[in-house]
């Protein structure tokens, strides 16, 4: 396969499953999971889970920590809060930045995800910045705009060397949990348009090895459609990736 790009499978487990549950789920994942040296496999769990799933991970090949969201300050008074160093000191990787829940029950926006993005890369995080419209931005027909502008906003002030520590997250809202999942077609659509922008800021090659991936109501059914479309390079799971066998599923999707 030549693909230029990373292929990457992650799951996002939000608020769900309690310590002895997600150890469990990791270490099902790794059990079942081996890298062959394309796709590569990103679990999210809970920041309280992320130390001992670090641990089940360690040694694995191709199967990565994340955390759901960190900090834009470097450390201090914020109680409740976690830094992106804190992150990095257990083993993760990379963290996951401008979820749509956050953004809608947390009110983070794209200039408050901006210096979230600046702090985690600083701290040698790698970034999965989630992007995607309403439904009613899409049924006014103004999402290419209003997505292109969500990484706009919050990516195109970094460099190339920052940018390419930055993985692309397209989930239209209205797909998130819904079992409503955008058509190959619209991913696709929507996945090229990103690439172009990307083309327009850091140029085609830089574009070309840009990961892309998608998120919303993607499952095993539908995983394979989504991923043989040329512009979308994996998924972020949600509720299915809280099922070892059907996140595998998805993992074996390509
Ligand atoms: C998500 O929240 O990132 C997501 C894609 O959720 P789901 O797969 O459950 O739609």
């Amino acid at each position: 396969m030549n693909n230029p790009r990373k292929q990457i499978v992650a799951g996002n487990w939000k608020m769900n499953m309690n310590f002895q549950e997600g150890c469990t789920l990791a270490a099902e994942v790794v059990k079942g999971f081996s890298y062959d040296g394309t796709v590569e496999v990103i679990l999210a769990p809970p920041f309280i889970h992320q130390a001992a799933v670090a641990e089940i991970l360690r040694g694995r090949e191709g199967i990565w920590l994340a955390g759901q969201n960190c900090h834009q300050e470097a450390s201090g008074a914020f109680t409740g809060e976690i830094s992106a160093d804190m992150l990095r000191s257990v083993g993760a990787r990379y963290v996951i930045l401008g979820h749509s829940e956050r953004r809608q029950y947390f009110g983070e926006d794209d200039e408050l995800l901006r210096s979230k993005v600046d702090r985690a890369l600083q701290s040698g995080l790698e970034v999965i910045f989630c992007c995607g419209e309403s439904l009613e931005i899409r049924e006014a027909g103004t999402h290419f705009d209003f997505v292109a502008g969500q990484i706009e906003k919050a990516l195109f002030h970094l460099s190339e060397e920052q940018m390419q520590h930055v993985v692309l997250a397209y989930e239209p809202i209205w797909a998130i949990g819904t079992g409503k999942t955008a058509s190959p077609e619209q991913a696709q659509a929507m996945h090229a348009h990103l690439r172009k922008r990307v083309e327009a800021q850091y140029g085609p090659a830089f574009a070309e090895r840009q990961t892309i991936l998608y998120g919303g109501s993607c499952k095993p059914a539908n995983a394979r459609e989504l991923f043989s479309q040329p512009d979308v390079d994996g998924g972020l799971i949600g509720g299915a990736s809280l099922k070892a066998n059907d996140f595998l599923s998805i993992c074996a999707s390509f």
